[in-house]
């Protein structure tokens, strides 16, 4: 019989001490945009697109690190939140972000130019939305409902995401209740872009859905779909020739499938950059009929 010692996050997790629940790093923006970057270069066709997404997320960085301190829910309201599983920061039970119609406008300016000049027309045009037409924006992004601005919407995503991801850094894990089942997320109500397999301290190995309005990550069991919690059949695609990082792990219960990001294969993968950068397998997953039940807020007028 052998035996295998284990490392420090393995003993951590294997003592019952696992982190269910990871809030937003400060620099999430930034290693987002560095991901993007380094991806840009070696992708030839989505270069521009991901050289575009990566300076917008630099101006997010800087927004966010601008803002002042954000209002959250009372302590009342976070315990009742607490006590019926309820997610404290979801959109509908707050009231909008004072000021985040003018993230919009310094996200428009600030990534411009790193649009073609065809592409420079529409982002200008945001630019000059008034407060009211980006809230309808915003209000039709958040529901997740009816077609929105094309041009508007990632601008208008990338302003919330700025708002809502520093809003779940301000609260403490111990504050937000644990799911009854993993669809959404338990600090914001939202749908997860990706999972991601993380490395490193107590989540070494751990599987994590990641927000894609807050950016916090909740823990779910590997080979469990997180759309219907079915935990047979589930298999995992990815483009051959790859190494495999990115995976496509589609469910039979209810034919959806979810990127799997496995930081285990390559440290710098990230939960929002390596889906977009790897569209190429979300069409092989659409064209055998498959749909994808997590949503990149960068590509939402994909959708349209
Ligand atoms: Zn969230
Ligand atoms: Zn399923």
């Amino acid at each position: 019989m052998t035996s295998k010692l284990l490392q420090p996050g393995q003993i951590e997790a294997a003592a019952g001490t696992i982190p269910e629940l990871r809030l937003p790093p400060a620099d999430l923006f930034l290693t987002r945009a560095r991901r993007l970057e380094q991806l840009a270069d070696r992708m030839l066709g989505l270069g521009d697109y991901l050289r575009f997404v990566a300076r917008l997320a630099r101006v997010q960085q800087a927004c966010a690190d601008a803002l002042s301190a954000p209002a959250l829910p009372d302590a009342e309201c976070l315990d009742q939140c607490r006590a019926h599983a309820m997610p404290p920061l979801a959109p509908g039970g707050l009231p909008p972000p004072a000021g985040w119609q003018e993230t919009v406008r310094e996200l428009a300016r600030g990534a411009v130019d790193a649009l073609p000049e065809s592409g420079r027309t529409a982002l200008q045009r945001v630019t000059a939305m008034t407060d009211a037409q980006l809230d309808e924006v915003a209000v039709r992004l958040l529901e997740g409902g009816d077609p929105v601005d094309a041009a508007a919407a990632p601008v208008v995503g990338a302003a919330l995401q700025v708002h809502w991801s520093r809003r779940a850094r301000a609260l403490e894990p111990g504050q937000v209740a644990r799911p009854a089942h993993p669809t959404l997320c338990p600090v914001c109500g939202a749908h997860p872009v990706s999972s991601v397999v993380r490395i490193g301290g107590t989540a070494e190995g751990l599987r994590y859905l990641h927000c894609a309005l807050c950016a916090s990550e909740w823990h779910v069991v590997r080979a469990k779909c997180s759309n219907c919690d079915n935990t047979r059949g589930i298999a995992c695609y990815h483009i051959e020739g790859g190494d495999g990082a990115i995976q496509a792990e589609h469910c039979p219960e209810c034919d959806s499938y979810l990127k799997l990001v496995r930081q285990d294969k390559d440290p710098l993968a990230d939960p929002v950059a390596d889906d977009l950068a790897t569209l190429a397998l979300d069409l092989l997953m659409d064209e055998a009929g498959h749909a994808k039940s997590g949503i990149n807020w960068y590509l939402v007028q994909g959708r349209l």
